[in-house]
């Protein structure tokens, strides 16, 4: 069956000290719980992955890079490649978060390079998509979704595809502390996963883990993980508190 997973983005925040705290408060309190088969992950920003992944080693804790480079190496400026991932023993990367999109011009064929970058270094990408406000009031959200699907994914093949995750994001519920209700993020989930049952087959659809994010807090993780089709949560803000996140982790 497919995994739960609870990932931590944590954007541009913290210092290195902040991080570093965070990160073995979480591993701390992980000792102390069922983990229930969920797979935590947490991504912190570049020049914290190393500690991180030093953290990592010795608990249940996965870690992410937040973006990379489409490129294998070469004259790129303070970019960073899949292989430099790989090289830390990164195991995920967020692709496609909608402040990349909005902020960096990120469009689905370009993702799509940065879907292969990783998979080539065996980093599992964490691909997100989702709508915008405008998009969903003019009743466009599902197709917004399905071609970004089509346009960044649906070139993998089924055994390069098993090793995606996929994170639907409303892109009006990220950070504005309006979250998709379960209805509509069931809605959206079992879309997903029928788009991925058509392309691929039943058993991929079934093996994908898809995960919800926008707001997604301890106080409302439950009921949207109770979702037949929510897998678990990429989250923002609420990850920056170990004691949040860890109640979120223990909200299957
Ligand atoms: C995110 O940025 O991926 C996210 C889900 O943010 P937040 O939880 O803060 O809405």
């Amino acid at each position: 069956m497919r995994k739960k997973i609870v990932a931590g983005n944590w954007k541009m925040n913290k210092s290195f000290f902040e991080a570093e705290e965070l990160i073995a408060d979480i591993a701390e309190a992980l000792e102390e719980i069922d983990l229930n088969n969920t797979e935590v992950v947490v991504c912190p920003p570049f020049v914290y992955l190393e500690m991180a992944t030093d953290i990592a080693e010795e608990c249940d804790i996965k870690v992410g890079g937040q973006n990379v480079n489409d490129n294998e190496s070469g004259a790129y400026t303070g970019e960073i490649s899949a292989s430099m991932l790989a090289s830390l023993e990164v195991d995920y990367c967020i692709i496609g978060h909608s402040e990349r999109r909005k902020y960096f011009s990120e469009n689905n064929a370009f993702l799509k390079r940065k879907v292969d970058a990783v998979l080539n270094h065996d980093i599992r990408p964490i691909f997100c998509c989702g709508e915008l406000l405008a998009e969903r009031e003019a009743g466009h959200h599902f197709d917004i979704v399905r071609i970004q699907l089509e346009e960044s994914l649906f070139h993998l093949s089924s055994e390069q595809f098993r090793q995606v995750v996929v994170a639907y994001e409303p892109v009006w519920a990220i950070g504005t502390g309006v979250n998709a209700s379960p209805e509509q993020a069931q809605e959206m989930h079992a879309f997903i996963r029928q788009l991925i049952a058509g392309k691929y087959d039943i058993a991929v659809a079934n093996e994908t883990s898809i995960l919800y994010g926008g707001s997604c807090n301890a106080k409302n993780a439950e009921e949207l993980f109770a979702q037949k089709d929510v897998d678990g949560g990429l989250i923002g803000g609420a990850s920056l508190k170990s004691e949040e996140f860890i109640q979120i982790i223990q909200s299957f």
